[in-house]
């Protein structure tokens, strides 16, 4: 472990903290937290600090008294930007109930269950993240806009590129937060930007996603502009994907998804994985794909994948074994979206992918073209699966996937699925301005 408990106490005092913001993820994802002052710094650390869940979406059903926060140690972390004289830092939390139990709410434990499950079975599992978002003009009264007065595309430079100072100043604070920066860069449409940074443990990828979008949001907003992770702000331009690229390693530091003799280098367990995760897709679409915007990600045209295949070779499949130099093997998986809750998304995929170790399913052919542009009869031969097309068709298939539900748990599971139905319930109600101008006039 990175820090003790007095460690903390000694850095905050040297560093001159003044607050420590306490941070959980409700179950979608969305960060949370509470302010305490460095007064209350060592009764936090003695687990003592409670706070009432009722309020926090669809968290606090369960809750019928208060709930504790067991802050990880070893996320303890200064923000950058926040003032230098009186610090504000923070602290990742598990949340316990008074009797010391984890809480059933909690999707950090989800996660870490299925990291157990995966370390019983000799494995390691790490994760890298791809990210993509948008920076949009702010409106005079403060409020986010979908405006753009930027024309660059991908890998594009400045002038052209208006945000070569955001994302320079998003990489620096990541970088003074511990995070590994691989790149960063302009993608394909106007006013859509990359950051990658390197790849942890699950839990660790997780807890940084959380801690990398806050960092995008307020970074961003200091230049004036509003950062979305929304996966399709807009119909005619590419959506923002968080593709994952999974690596699994054994104990001693091997990489169990790589083979020197294998055509694409990769080996029996590795297919296995991916034949495990294709085996659960719908169930897992739901949870890396939690919007009903989500879906208008996931159409053809556009880079985000549609249809279930594997391929070594092109980008339009849902997974890809990336070309790499040396054996660093990795798996890409290129639906998730960054509005996931990541410590789902990870769990779904990791429990997927074991399943299909255990059960040594078999690997279907992989397809190497864009299968979008084939006839349905085409697909049909191959026997090729559509990913959900909406919402409503990833929560069926979450529902009908036991396997899926049971690792989540049954109180996470239940509240996910009904807040969603109700989502798509509202949604689906609604008539869109796409709807009056198809209709209005003509009839
Ligand atoms: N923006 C694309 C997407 O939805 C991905 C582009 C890329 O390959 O980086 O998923
Ligand atoms: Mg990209
Ligand atoms: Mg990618």
């Amino acid at each position: 472990n990175r820090y003790t408990k007095e460690d903390i106490i000694r850095l905050a005092e040297e560093e001159d903290v003044e607050f420590v913001r306490l941070q959980f993820p409700d179950i979608f994802g969305v960060l949370k937290n509470v302010a305490i002052t460095v007064s209350q710094l060592e009764k936090a650390l003695n687990n003592e600090c409670s706070f009432d869940g009722v309020s926090i979406n669809r968290y606090g059903e369960l809750a019928r008294t208060d709930l504790f926060l067991q802050p990880d140690l070893d996320t303890f972390e200064i923000f950058p930007w926040r003032p230098q004289q009186g610090k504000v830092a923070r602290l990742i939390c598990d949340v316990f109930n008074v009797d010391g139990t984890p809480y059933a709410a909690d999707t950090r434990m989800v996660l870490k269950k299925v990291v157990e499950k995966a370390k019983r079975m000799g494995y390691v599992f790490k994760v890298e993240p791809e990210c993509e978002f948008f920076l949009f003009h702010i409106d005079d009264g403060g409020m986010p806009t979908t405006l753009t007065y930027e024309q660059a595309g991908y890998f594009d430079v400045g002038p052209v590129d208006f945000a070569e100072n955001v994302r320079r100043d998003i990489v620096l604070n990541l970088e003074e937060m511990g995070f590994e920066v691989r790149s960063s860069h302009h993608e394909k449409a106007p006013g859509q930007h990359e950051i990658d940074f390197k790849y942890s443990d699950a839990l660790k990828t997780a807890d940084n996603l959380l801690t990398f979008k806050m960092t995008v949001k307020s970074i961003a907003k200091r230049h004036g502009l509003h950062a979305t992770f929304m996966p399709k702000p807009k119909s005619d331009v590419d959506g923002s994907g968080m593709h994952i690229n999974m690596s699994l390693w054994d104990e001693e530091g091997n990489d169990v998804f790589y083979n020197a003799n294998d055509e694409y280098k990769i080996s029996k367990k590795a297919r296995q994985f991916m034949a495990g995760i294709l085996s659960h897709i719908g169930a897992i679409t739901a949870l890396t794909n939690p919007l009903v915007n989500s879906y208008k990600r996931l159409v053809p045209g556009f880079e985000a994948p549609v249809y279930a295949t594997w391929s070594a070779k092109t980008i339009f499949a849902l997974l890809r074994v990336p070309a790499v130099m040396g054996t660093h093997t990795k798996l890409e998986l290129r639906s998730p979206d960054p509005t996931a809750n990541p410590y789902l998304a990870f769990a779904a995929c990791l429990a997927a992918g074991l399943d299909g170790i255990e059960k040594e399913l078999e690997l279907c052919p992989s397809v190497d073209v864009n299968v979008s542009a084939w006839t349905e009869e085409q697909r049909r031969t191959l026997d090729i699966e559509r990913l959900p097309k909406n919402m409503c068709e990833a929560i069926d298939a979450l529902e009908a996937d036991s396997f899926i539900t049971e690792m989540m748990g049954e109180s996470v599971a239940r509240q996910y699925i009904s807040a969603k139905r109700k989502e798509w319930d509202v949604y689906r109600r609604q008539v869109t301005e796409w709807e009056i101008k198809e209709y209005l006039n003509r009839y």
